[in-house]
């Protein structure tokens, strides 16, 4: 079974923000909302100081308390990928599983419903990746699937260091930050 998942390059990231604009306008984010978001952390002390420029967006965990704490069933797991995904019209929006995410990655969209990245199943479905790696002027993202040893997330992940979110939540995150 395919786990679709993302690996990001933090040593190729400029922080253009061109991920999150594509993210919107394919998927018609209303103004003031993101599902995609650009983050900077500064490591060590000066003068040996790093910065690192992260993109983010929901997980896709592999443990999901989005999911499990979901009254209606709206909150799952895709059969293809295992992409977590929300149906709006069988969500009640309760906020539940806004507040369950340590990632802070829903919101609860203006038309009622709790929405998220959706890893842009509906063109990786078509064989397209997600719009954010599709628009990455630096190459920086890559998307694919990680049960498969010859993918080139698997290879990324083989051969450089990686580090994941928020290690201790405990929810098996399916993005990986290259350092
Ligand atoms: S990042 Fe948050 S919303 Fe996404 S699958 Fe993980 S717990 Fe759920
Ligand atoms: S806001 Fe919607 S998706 Fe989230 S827990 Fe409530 S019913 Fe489920």
């Amino acid at each position: 079974m395919p786990r679709f998942g993302m690996v990001i390059d933090t040593r190729k990231c400029v922080g253009c923000q061109d991920c999150v604009i594509a993210c919107k306008t394919e998927n018609n984010i209303p103004e003031g909302y993101n599902r995609d978001w650009i983050i900077t952390e500064s490591h060590g002390k000066f003068p040996d100081i790093q910065m690192e420029i992260r993109t983010e967006r929901c997980n896709h965990c592999s443990e999901t308390p989005c999911v499990s704490c979901c009254p209606t069933g709206a909150s799952h797991i895709h059969d293809v990928g295992g992409v977590v995904l929300v149906t709006h019209d069988v969500c009640i929006g309760c906020k539940a599983c806004i507040e369950a995410c340590p990632y802070d990655a829903r919101f609860a969209h203006p038309d009622g419903y709790a929405d998220k990245c959706t890893f842009c199943i509906h063109r990786v479905e078509k064989g397209e990746n997600p719009a954010c790696v599709e628009v990455c002027p630096t190459y920086c993202m890559y998307f694919g699937d990680l049960e498969d040893p010859n993918s080139e997330v698997s290879k990324l992940l083989k051969s450089r260091k990686w580090h994941v979110n928020l290690t201790d939540a405990g929810t098996q995150p399916n993005i990986f930050y290259l350092v």
